[in-house]
């Protein structure tokens, strides 16, 4: 929860912001009494228009009045709309090798130096349906709570750093031209719940920072039929039953042939881009590559959050709505 009290002479402003019931506060202060009107937005029944104004408010706040850092909770200096220090977003660093060159799993032992293409023990075993999965940095520290920040406490602007991230992962990648650049996509349910898709602002930030060329976004391609629980805990075949029909592909004429690049913003056990990447590919996909901006590793699992995320299961298990 962020407080940010405001006094102006005779008007005090506060704007609380939690990841359940962001208020603003508007007071005014009399001389013999306090007059103060308070507007609480709760999630889970706000309107389009009012999840609007919602988004509007709290980024004018941020701009107008600095808060702390949601991270590390330090006063803020500087003017921005993302409520994040300089040392927090130094700290978001990317992930060191060796890596495994399919799915990016971080590798240990002395028999992958010096090998030009890595496979994990998994990889090796069971080849997944994508091409290549490449994330940005590991999903622990600053970075977990940046995309935390992202989709509990829905602040927009994170995504723009997040999607920057992603086009540094991507830098060294050559990707055909006509590559299509489809999100995940989040369960209309939960999309209404949150107001946006997170794949989706990461993607389109993504989009803006990569020298584009041809890529295209398609957001409308793939569709998620219904929500997907918890994959914590669950076997491999468990986690792929858990996805059996989640996904479908809505416009099969355009992506005959395509490469694909499916953006999400975490990766844990790669169940889901498996799955995304077995129905595009049915439906006639050339090729999938995955691209997230973080990746669970196997040291990251169970590290606390320092940044809410409203009751999630985090760890190697995947988060909600993530495997
Ligand atoms: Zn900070
Ligand atoms: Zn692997």
């Amino acid at each position: 929860m962020t407080a940010i009290p405001r006094d102006f002479g005779d008007f005090n402003l506060a704007f609380i912001a939690s990841p359940d019931k962001p208020s603003l506060y508007l007071g005014q202060a009399l001389p013999s009494r306090v007059v103060s009107r308070r507007v609480v937005f709760s999630s889970g029944d706000l309107s389009r228009s009012q999840r609007a104004f919602q988004f509007a408010s709290e980024s004018l706040f941020s701009v107008l009045f600095p808060s702390d850092c949601r991270i590390c909770k330090i006063p803020l200096t500087r003017i921005s709309n993302l409520p994040v220090c300089r040392t927090c977003l130094d700290g978001m660093i990317p992930i060191t090798g060796p890596l495994c060159v399919t799915c990016g799993e971080r590798l240990f032992g002395l028999r992958f130096a010096g090998d030009p293409a890595p496979l994990c023990d998994l990889c090796r075993r069971v080849p997944p349906r994508f091409r290549r999965a490449v994330a940005y940095g590991s999903y622990d520290g600053p970075l977990r709570d940046l995309v935390h920040i992202l989709k509990y406490q829905r602040v927009k602007p994170a995504a723009t750093q997040l999607g920057r991230f992603l086009s540094q992962a991507m830098a060294g990648i050559d990707l055909p031209g006509d590559t299509l650049l489809v999100p995940v996509p989040l369960w209309k349910g939960k999309r209404r719940e949150r107001g946006f898709n997170q794949a989706e602002q990461i993607a389109r930030a993504f989009w803006r920072f990569r020298d584009a060329g041809g890529i295209q976004l398609s957001t409308a391609l793939l569709i998620r039929n219904r929500e997907t629980a918890s994959q914590t805990g669950l076997t491999r075949h468990q986690r792929r039953a858990n996805l059996r029909g989640a996904f479908s592909v809505a416009q099969e004429e355009k992506l005959k042939g395509r490469h694909i690049l499916l953006v999400d913003d975490v990766l844990t056990t790669g169940a889901t881009a498996g799955e995304c990447a077995r129905v595009l590919l049915r439906a006639g996909a050339k090729q999938v590559w995955v691209a997230t901006v973080a990746r669970a590793t196997r040291e990251a699992a169970n590290l606390p959050a320092t940044v809410g995320t409203r009751g999630a299961a985090i760890g190697w298990g995947g988060t909600l709505g993530h495997a």
